[in-house]
């Protein structure tokens, strides 16, 4: 019972914690992963956005510049000096030029690159001639292998003919403006930013050997791609589960992705469930020793009770199943229902026994039952004194009146016994129409005295109306030898009765 009660509690307890805690961590996990791609969603918004201010300052300090070149009327000195000047601000341009209509190069920063005077391949610059708005190329990989753009703006003479061309690089593979912002971004947490331009190349992306290349089939990418903006979890072309934000760069037509891989957003709730599984041991453990202790004051009385059923102690069964602590109702009521079960099976061995050693006719003890009274007699080693009793002539009563009347002369000699008995006195009949009363602590002349009255009464009785139905008696007291003895002494004084003439009493000499 103890241990089933334990196991009942742990097996509760468990399904009860096990099931919290998955409700817990599935509420949780959801949160989490639903906060993570909010943050990189307005992270991803935030990137593009100033992405695109980036960009767009580029473009108004590349046309600050052409105006200030344009006024001076293209003049040398101006050219060089703006295009030092845009160099060095922090905008991350690698290289600024000034390309007039025939492709020559009037001016460069940095020096050091040795462009200035070129005549540049007309592949390179033709289109750019003709361009008569400010533009920000598709990238592109350069002649030193660098990944860049090109934003420019086209210069023109007072009368509004173009001249040449201004434009700043960008390499995008170097620590540029783009990379610094992307890398501001980058977190500790397993969070990466990458970008890629409209035909799904990499512009930028942690792992730099993955910039330039061209990446197809990611749906992030793909949406990203189309202009959207939004949030979602896809697994990526490496096949980690991720949760990614991302937004589109209006400038340039580009896209921001911020992602994080699920197991890294979902790690932290992992530390958390098994720190709250650890904080539980302990109570656990505590609520499982009271357990113990309870389910052990639970099952006492029940163990207790059991076992001294299973001992099967008639005697102390009784006294034993009383003194059992029993502090609950229904061990209360078990020891109740025992005790009640104990005393009828007490009763009905009683009824049993007194049954086996009586005679149903008469009610009085039968030879059974004087075996018992003997040997108690002879144990006991007190006085007593024996009649013993005889129907005289009862054959004749058959006779005449039946077996029936001849059995109701039997009856009423026992009711004639006992109504002159006294309480300690024992009554049998020993067979027939024979009967004995044991008399304890009696003398002879004391016994005499009784077996007179019996045969008196009888004489007086009357049973048969007219006809007078006598008894002789025979009494012999204890002599100190076993009580059988006694028993045949009285007889032999009943039969010197019967000798001397019935209706009368003789004593052993
Ligand atoms: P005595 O004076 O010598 O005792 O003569 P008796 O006729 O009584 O002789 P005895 O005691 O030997 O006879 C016993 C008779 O009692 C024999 C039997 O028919 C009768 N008897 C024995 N048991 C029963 C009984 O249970 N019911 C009846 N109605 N008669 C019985
Ligand atoms: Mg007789
Ligand atoms: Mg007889």
């Amino acid at each position: 019972m103890r241990h089933l009660i334990l196991s009942l509690a742990v097996f509760s307890a468990a399904v009860m914690l096990a099931g919290g805690m998955a409700g817990a961590y599935q509420v949780q996990r959801q949160q989490l992963m639903a906060s993570t791609l909010d943050a990189n969603e307005a992270f991803a918004a935030k990137l593009a956005k100033t992405t695109s201010d980036l960009l767009l300052r580029a473009q108004s300090n590349l046309a600050y510049a052409a105006d200030q070149m344009e006024r001076s009327g293209m003049a040398p000195a101006v050219q060089q000096a703006e295009v030092d000047r845009l160099r060095r601000l922090e905008l991350g341009f690698n290289a600024v030029t000034v390309v007039d209509i025939r492709g020559i190069v009037r001016a460069a920063a940095p020096e050091s690159l040795g462009l200035k005077g070129r005549q540049l391949d007309s592949a390179q610059w033709r289109d750019l001639v003709d361009e008569r708005v400010s533009t920000i190329s598709a990238p592109f990989v350069t002649v030193l292998g660098n990944l860049a753009i090109v934003i420019s703006q086209p210069l023109f003479e007072a009368g509004g003919r173009p001249v040449g061309r201004l434009s700043a690089t960008m390499y995008l593979r170097a620590d540029g403006g783009l990379q610094r912002l992307a890398r501001e971004q980058y977190f500790r947490d397993g969070t990466y930013v990458y970008v890629v331009d409209s035909s799904g190349r990499l512009l930028y992306h942690p792992e730099t050997g993955r910039i330039g290349t061209v990446v197809l089939g990611n749906p992030v990418i793909e949406a990203v791609r189309k202009g959207r903006s939004g949030q979602m979890r896809l697994v990526n072309s490496r096949g980690v589960d991720m949760l990614a934000g991302y937004a589109h760069v209006a400038a340039a037509d580009w896209g921001v992705v911020v992602q994080r891989p699920v197991h890294a957003a979902l790690q932290g709730l992992n530390d958390l469930m098994l720190r709250v599984l650890g904080l539980t041991v302990w109570p656990a453990l505590a609520l499982l020793a009271l357990l113990w202790l309870l389910s052990g004051w639970i099952s006492r009385p029940l163990g207790e009770l059991s076992q001294i059923i299973r001992d099967g102690d008639q005697e102390g069964g009784l006294r034993r199943i009383a003194a059992v602590n029993c502090w609950y109702l229904e061990a209360q009521r078990l020891r109740g229902g025992l005790l009640e079960a104990y005393g009828r099976v007490r009763t009905q061995m009683g009824e049993l026994y007194s049954a086996a050693n009586t005679d149903p006719l008469t009610r009085l003890g039968n030879r059974r039952g004087l075996e018992t009274a003997l040997k108690a007699l002879d144990e006991r080693r007190q006085p007593f004194a024996m009649v013993v009793l005889d129907i005289d002539f009862f054959k004749r009563v058959n006779d005449r009146h039946g077996h029936d009347v001849g059995d109701r002369v039997i009856a009423g000699v026992a009711d004639l016994m006992r109504a002159q008995a006294r309480q300690e006195d024992a009554l049998f009949r020993l067979g027939g129409e024979e009967f004995l009363v044991v008399l304890p602590a009696t003398d002879l002349d004391g016994a005499l005295r009784i077996a007179e009255r019996l045969r008196a009464g009888m004489e007086r009785a009357r049973m048969l109306g007219d006809e007078v139905v006598t008894l002789s008696a025979g009494v012999a007291a204890w002599d100190g030898g076993a009580a059988e003895q006694t028993l045949k002494a009285a007889d032999q004084a009943l039969y010197r009765a019967k000798q001397g003439g019935r209706n009368r009493v003789e004593a052993a000499p």
